[in-house]
Order: structure tokens, then sequence, then C-alpha cells
């Protein structure tokens, strides 16, 4: 009987590292899964080979049957069915974690290899699940490495990051409970308690969440149970920083609080937590965030110039000179199940290789020496995934488009009008202005620039789009991760945002060509789209020159966002998570820039413009308060 050891650590004779072994594995089995008639060599070799080989190349074919051989093996000398995940699954996923860890090895595979892992377990626990019955009646203690709690905070839907996390970590043997998203602060902590949680992780995509995690840290601050414990907070999500993490969130509770920039550093700053050197890793730990919060502290603060000096140094357009152009139809317009071979063609794939952290613009990232080969693997995957949804109906997209007469009011606020009289406002659509200093001729951007001021009599023309890709999109999902395919799950949901994106860039071109059709002939390729080198922009709340999310409200309202099946959180984000709104400029000076630290003074007139608290205002505007 084969022992499992032929690549595992029990082996004490075994003096090669990992890669060694792995170097001198793969060298006997030749072969990265294209050749397929040489590649069954592979099936010859004895068990405990096959599951590593299956592992480090990701293949699910034949682990049911391979992991029941092991199983047997491993019962037929009594030992129990946690070994076979203990002994030569972990070492198999040891090896994948090293070449990881060491750059070799990139997100798609690990991803993939975690899914020939979970298969595996998949297969073993109604035997574990038998064997834990009888340890625990005869009061054993079975624990995995450590136990996370992880979600995507309240008002926040976006969990790619967070299911790779939970991914990752799971194939690290810790245990890890997914809340998923949009939840609140008081249901982590329940389930924190009622889990017995080692490690609390919290996750988010948009600005708002930053506040929302800080207020997690206070109440477990106010908690008794993670106060004296010191249960450590993982934050991690696109808009959370090391400096964010130890300025804003860690003062507000005395455990530790960590930040966890991506999925590969999460396993080693959870074993870091778990470990019995803990207490030197956090002090090592506070010792860093307080020099962050420190040099924080010291930074020079951003000069500024007044609001009025900012307003005089405005990006002046002659409206004199210029007509607008008037789009076809005043009002909203929705676009019901919208063509999704038509989406596809505009997609951009660079930020598709960034989801899988491979980083390089496309296509050229198709050849780069280190990651080539790996991106050529997952577009192939997800180009052929995106021709099942196409032709498989996976998801609908929807959108709506409104347009309305606009003009630009106290220099910085546009008005949106029900019509042409001008007479009945819409809303109004408070902006901000930079306030940075400026070179000589640099303007002090806001976008009411881009839109003619009311005093000036020329009536202007604003639109506003919500679009979706994420319609319907559960079903699929689930389907996957009943069939443990997270890569499946992962890569759908990466297909579906974008999707969303191409929508966007899709109604876009129609809006230039046809609907506003201020450039009836435009010609650019999907390239040139990608770069945004036509004549208008499409701003999006959130994003640096309109950073407050909360015009979305408005938004949604007018652009009547349920009919087409979305919504938003109480932190605005969208729901389906796969969506994309925005306003639309046509004005050729109209461009993007971000809007950055303002003052006290702009804070102040903006409280008195809006009619909005001081406290909810600086709320929003957090990010841009310094
Ligand atoms: N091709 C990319 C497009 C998304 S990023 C993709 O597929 O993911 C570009 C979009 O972000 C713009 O169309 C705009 O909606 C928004 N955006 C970028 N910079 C912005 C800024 N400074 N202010 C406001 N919105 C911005």
């Amino acid at each position: 009987m084969n022992k499992a050891k032929a690549l595992g650590k029990k082996d004490l004779n075994d003096t090669r590292t990992p890669t060694e072994r792995l170097v001198e594995f793969a060298e006997n089995f030749k072969g990265n899964g294209i050749k397929r008639e040489e590649d069954l060599a592979w099936r010859q070799q004895s068990v405990d080979k096959r599951l590593a080989h299956a592992m480090v190349h990701g293949m699910t074919q034949f682990i049911v049957e391979d992991t029941e051989e092991i199983r047997q093996q491993i019962a037929d000398r009594n030992g129990r069915p946690i070994e076979v995940i203990e002994g030569p699954l972990m070492d198999g996923m040891n090896i994948v974690g090293d070449l990881f860890g060491e750059g070799k090895m990139f997100l798609p595979q690990v991803v993939k290899s975690a899914r020939v892992m979970k298969q595996a377990v998949g297969h073993l626990i109604p035997f574990i699940e038998a064997e834990k019955k009888l340890i625990e009646a005869a009061g054993g203690d079975v624990r995995a490495k450590g136990k996370i709690v992880i979600a995507t905070v309240k008002g926040d839907v976006h969990d790619i990051g967070k299911n790779i996390v939970t991914v990752v970590l799971q194939c690290n043997n810790f245990e890890v409970v997914n809340m998923g998203v949009m939840v609140p602060a008081a249901e982590i902590l329940a389930r924190a308690k009622a889990e017995k949680a080692d490690i609390v992780g919290l996750s988010g995509l948009i600005t708002p969440s930053l506040e929302e995690m800080a207020y997690v840290a206070s109440e477990m601050q106010r908690d008794e149970y993670f106060r004296s414990r010191k249960i450590p907070l993982m934050i991690g999500g696109a808009t959370t920083s090391r400096v964010h993490t130890a300025v804003k969130i860690a003062p507000h509770y005395e455990g530790p609080v960590i930040y966890v920039p991506d999925a590969s550093r999460s396993v080693g700053v959870a074993q870091n937590l778990v470990s019995e050197t803990a207490n030197t890793y956090l002090e090592e730990l506070a010792v860093e965030y307080e020099d962050v919060r420190r040099r924080h502290a010291a930074r020079k603060a951003t000069p500024l110039m007044s609001l009025v000096d900012a307003r005089a140094a405005k990006l002046a357009i002659d409206w004199a000179g210029y007509t607008p152009p008037r789009p076809k139809f005043i009002g909203r317009r929705t676009f019901k199940n919208f063509d999704l071979a038509e989406l596809a063609s505009y997609i951009d794939w660079t930020p598709f290789f960034q989801t899988w952290s491979l980083f390089g613009q496309y296509p050229a990232i198709l050849d780069d020496k280190i990651v080539g080969e790996q991106a050529r693997s997952v577009l192939a995957d997800g180009q052929a995934m995106l021709k099942r949804m196409v032709d498989g109906r996976w998801l609908t997209a929807n959108g709506v488009a409104a347009f309305y007469p606009a003009n630009t009011i106290n220099d910085d606020d546009i008005e949106i009008y029900t019509d042409e009289t001008r007479e009945k406002v819409l809303f109004t659509w408070r902006g901000l202005r930079q306030q940075g200093m400026k070179r000589e001729g640099v303007e002090n951007k806001c976008l009411a620039d881009f839109i003619a001021p009311k005093e000036s009599g020329v009536m202007d023309y604003i639109g506003l789009f919500a679009v979706t890709a994420g319609l319907g999109i559960e079903k699929k999902e689930q389907e996957f991760e009943r069939a443990n395919d997270d890569y499946s799950a992962i890569m759908f949901k990466s297909l579906a945002d974008r999707c969303a994106e191409a929508f966007a860039e899709a109604l876009h071109a129609r809006v230039r060509k046809d609907i506003w059709g201020y450039v009836p002939d435009e010609a650019l390729t999907n390239e040139q789209m990608i770069k945004e080198a036509y004549q208008g922009i499409r701003p999006a709340p959130g994003y640096p020159a309109c950073p407050e999310h909360v015009v979305k409200r408005e938004m949604f309202e007018v652009l009547d966002g349920a009919d087409i099946g979305m919504m938003l959180t109480e932190s605005y984000a969208m729901h389906p998570a796969a969506s994309v709104s925005g306003f639309y400029f046509s004005h050729p000076q109209s461009q993007y820039f971000s809007v950055g630290i303002i003052g006290d003074d702009q804070v102040a007139d903006y409280v008195k413009r809006s009619g909005r608290t001081e406290k909810d205002v600086k709320r929003t505007l957090a990010p841009n308060l310094g």
C-alpha cells in the first residue's frame, strides 16, 4: 500500500523544498493539460501522486474517484477520513500555496486548485461528519486552524474579492463562514459570537463602506465579548488601505485591526493571527500602524485656495458662441433585454484580468513573459463561459436613459428641469469644486462648468443612465456553488461585471451617435472607446469628479430604477452588483478630473446650498475632507 508521502511533508527523510518536489514531480509528468493523450500518463501513478497532480494542475475530472480510493486505503489501515485532507490534499495545497507565494503560480490556478480541493472535501464530508459525531460523543475536539466570519458590510453588494479570500483561506484549512453581502454590523457580531470566530473579516468596495467598517469596529468595542477577547478584525476591499485602516478604523477598537491588501495576503495574516507567536506579530503591527498614524498626522495639510478664488479659476466655456445639441427626446426610455451578443463586443478585458490579479493591459498582457500563459488560459475560460452565457441567456441586461434640460446655478450646482419650459425643477445636483493650488492657467474644475449657466440664457441638456447585467445571475451562481465550483462562480460574476461596463459603453455610443446624436458619424474602435477618445463624458457618482453617492437617490427616482429591476442600498450601492450608472455630458470640453480635498468654506457653502445638515454632509464627504 502506498503511504501518502510522495509529495508530503510527513516523510522526514525528504529534505526537498515543496518547490523542488513539485519540479521533480512535474518533470515526470510533462504537459499542461493541452496534450491530452500524453497527459493521461499521470493516471498510471500512485493515487497520492495523482491527487497532488490534480491539485497542482487544477483538474477535477478524476478527483472523486481518486479521493475515494485513498480514503479506502486509509480506512483499511484504520486511519481517519480527515487524514486524506490533512495528508495528500493539504500537501498538494501547500505546494500550490508556496508556488503562489513565490509568484510562480497565479490566482486563477489557485482558485482552480481550490476547486479540486473543495470537490475532494465535498466527497469526504459525509465520512468526516459521521466520524465527528463519534469523536464529539467521546468528548474530543475537532477544530480547524481557525474560524473566520467574513462579510461584505451593510450597504455594499460587492463580493468577488471576499469570495476569493474565502476560497483561499478554506483551502488553507481555515473554517470560513461567509455571510454574503449587505450584512448589518449587529448580524456580523452576533454570528461571530455564535460561531466563536477567531477572526472577523470585513469587505467592501464603495467609499461609504469605509465609514460602515469604522462603525463595525466601534460596535465591537462597545461589546464586552469582542473587547475582552480582542478578536482581530481584518479589513479588505478596493477602497480600503493601510492608512485608512490605521487612521480611521483601528482607533475605534482596542482589538487588532489589520489591513489585508489582497487575497494572497489573507492566508499569511490569518495564520499570524492564530499562531502561537500572534502576540509578537500584533506588537510589530501596532508599532507599524502607530508609525502610519504619526506620519499621516505629520503630513502637511494640502494647501487649498478659497472657494471664491477656486470659482474664479473655473473652466470658463464661451457659451455665447455655442448651441448645445438637443437630445431626440426629453424624458426617459428603457432598454430592456438588451442584446447580450452586442454587449459582448464592447467588453474591456483589462479589468477582467485585474479581478484575477493578473496585471497588464489587454491585449499586450497575453504575450507577457510572466503572466501571459495564465492570462491566455483565464481569457479562454472566460470567453468560453461568455459564449454559454449569451447562448443560454444566463442573465438579463436592462438599461434606462433619460434626458432633460439643465443649467448651472450657484456656479457649482446643476439644476435639472422637467421640460423645456424650465419652470419646474426635477432636482438639483450639487457639485464640488477643486480647491487645490493650481499652476497658472490650470482651472479649478467642477462638473457644473460643462453645463451652460442659467444666466447665459442658453438651453442646455444633461443625460442620466443606469444599466445592469446582473439580473437573474443568482440561479446560475448557486448552481456553481452547489457543485463546489467557485472558479466558475467567480468567473461568472466577473463576466457579469464586464457586461455591465460594456452595456454602459454600448449605450453611451448609441447616445452620442443617435439619441443625443451630436456625433452621428463617430467611428471609434472598441480600443478607442475604452480610451475615452469620444466627445463628452459619463461621470459616475462615487468617482473622483463627483465623489458623493447620495445623488443616486434622485437619479434612481427619475430613472425609475425599479422598473428595470435595479435598486439602491442604504449606502447607495446599486443592486444587482453588476450595474453602472452616471450622467451624460455632451460638451466637447467636458472631461474627468478629481475633486480631491475640499476646504471648510466649501463644506459650509455646500451645507447652506443643499439644506442638509453639516453632520450628514461631513459623513458623505468624509473621503474628501482630508
Ligand atoms: N472600460 C472600463 C470603464 C470603467 S472606468 C471598464 O470596463 O471597467 C471608466 C468610467 O468610470 C467612466 O466611464 C466614468 O463613468 C467613471 N469615471 C472615471 N473617472 C471618473 C472621474 N474622475 N469622475 C467621475 N467618473 C469617472
